[in-house]
């Protein structure tokens, strides 16, 4: 092997499924001696590890490939790999519009980039190297899902949110073919993975400390597999997790509405460790863009089923998608999705733009009809009244306490250690002083609270004092070692 300096810098952009993605691939990757640095300047390794959700995303990762041209042209030795949904959407494109890459490496084949690493170093001469899975229409479905490998292999705990939180995949792939998405070609065909594999993961990680659990699907609640002749549905997957001695919290995202079943929510209900949240994208308020988008269900269906969880699960916060600036919206049909917003009240929803994705549905028979600008105003307005509900829901805490898992430092106190530390400046790091703490409470509230460090990865419980729309901000009352959570973008569904 030529020398290297074995530094290996990752750049991940997207939801928790290329969180988990880029974890595994980092342990792999330190088994063979690689070690992680924050400065690309300093890696000889860089990987990519990509989201095509939005052409945004897209755009931020073609840049900062770009900025490593010049690099590449002084250094031939560094490996420069573009891995998860843009690698296997954008496939040669990629190469043609950023020739110094080496290494393409599609969701479906993230065991092979240890492999494909090496091999570049050692070969003789430059050689780009694609791994991606067949499309979805370029064989049968057992072949095209064989093509997408689940890549969950054990892992050391260094890059998990906390050392005590994990995601755990449940499932790949997506079959619901909503028209404006990418996933179901860029993480192939719905599978579930055995839930004696999933078990064994758990308890692994339980036996290394995590306390909470995080199971990832695309769309969670459709997991389903037969294992020795015994049909698993998530919620029979929750009840076998809550038997895991050392797991305190289990929780999910990101659900699909029609697969919102009762069993389902009784096990959300009756489970201790269960955490009282879902997510579940609505996506619009309106029947026709909602036909449009081909959801499979209607404003009516979506009420129905969170009249089910408001009743089986009372106080369960719930938060949702919504899509501004699809095809056609009217300002009439806009006005829904706000008169849904205030109907059900979500803890939180995530408006996002539309944004015309090359290869589904609604890039080939649908008008990006709206203007960029009513897009952005729309968008404002969802946000802005989603806030006022978001603030108005969180007052209703003030002076109730709350059992939050602490995850550790809040953000203000992440900048002022980093200020403290550029500074030179010694920051009180916890030995006895307090410094802000954050967590979330069992229904998913972030609440920051002030606190010593050494909290971290404990329940404490919190009498909250005042609100934002996104922060429940509180005094510790009591401590004690119970349950958890954790933060980051949604997975589409
Ligand atoms: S939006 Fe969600 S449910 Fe629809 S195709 Fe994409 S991943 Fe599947």
């Amino acid at each position: 092997m030529s020398e290297h300096n074995g530094k290996l810098y990752i750049e991940t952009v997207g939801c928790q499924m290329n969180m988990l993605d880029s974890e595994l691939v980092v342990a792999a990757l330190r088994k063979d001696g690689y070690e992680l640095t924050n400065d690309p300047r300093a890696a000889d390794t860089l990987l990519f590890n990509t989201c095509s959700v939005r052409e945004h995303a897209e755009h931020k990762i073609y840049s900062s490939l770009g900025r490593l041209k010049y690099a590449k042209r002084k250094d031939p030795q560094k490996v420069i790999g573009v891995m998860g949904c843009m690698a296997q959407k954008d496939q040669d494109l990629i190469f043609e519009r950023a020739p110094h890459v080496d290494i393409v490496v599609g969701t479906g084949q993230l065991a092979e980039i240890p492999r494909l690493i090496a091999e570049t170093r050692t070969a003789e001469a430059r050689q780009q190297q694609k791994a991606v899975s067949l499309g979805r229409r370029d064989g049968s479905v057992a072949e095209v899902s064989g093509s997408f490998q689940s890549y969950d292999p054990l892992r050391d705990p260094e890059m998990r949110p906390t050392p005590f939180q994990a995601f755990v995949r449940i499932m790949i792939g997506c079959d619901k073919f909503c028209t404006y998405c990418v996933v179901p070609a860029t993480r192939g065909p719905e599978q579930s993975r055995k839930p004696s594999e999933i078990l064994s993961e758990v308890r692994v990680l339980a036996d290394q400390g995590v306390k909470e659990v995080c199971l990832l699907g695309q769309t969670v609640n459709s997991y389903k597999h037969t294992e020795d002749g015994r049909l698993h549905r998530l919620s029979d997957l929750m009840y076998q997790i809550d038997q895991v001695p050392g797991i305190e919290r289990i929780r999910f995202v990101t659900s699909y509405p029609r697969d919102m079943t009762d069993d389902l929510l009784h096990a959300v209900r009756d489970l201790d460790k269960a955490v009282k949240y879902l997510h579940v994208p609505l996506q619009h308020g309106c029947n026709d863009q909602l036909r449009l988008m081909k959801r499979g269900y209607t404003v009516e269906e979506y009420r129905e089923m969170m009249g089910r969880i408001n009743e089986t699960i009372p106080g369960c916060s719930v938060s949702s998608d919504f899509i501004v600036g699809f095809s056609g919206e009217t300002e009439a049909s806009h006005q829904l999705s706000l008169d849904a917003i205030r109907e059900h009240r979500f803890k939180n929803s995530f408006i996002f733009k539309y944004s015309e994705r090359g290869g589904t549905k609604a890039a080939s028979l649908l008008p990006d009809d709206i203007p960029e600008d009513v897009k952005k105003r729309r968008n404002n307005e969802m946000l802005d009244l989603q806030n006022a509900i978001s603030e108005e829901d969180n007052a209703e805490f003030i002076g109730r306490r709350v059992s939050v898992l602490v995850e550790g430092l809040s953000k203000s106190a992440v900048k002022q250690q980093a200020r403290a530390s550029a500074e030179d400046r010694s920051f009180s790091s916890g030995e006895t002083l307090a410094v802000q703490l954050m967590g979330r409470s069992e229904c998913d509230r972030i609440v920051v609270f002030d606190g010593n460090p050494r909290l971290s990865g404990t329940t404490a419980e919190i009498e909250v004092r005042d609100c934002t729309g996104t922060t429940l901000i509180g005094e510790i009352v009591t401590r004690e070692v119970q349950h958890g959570s954790s933060s980051l973008l949604p997975i589409v569904s």
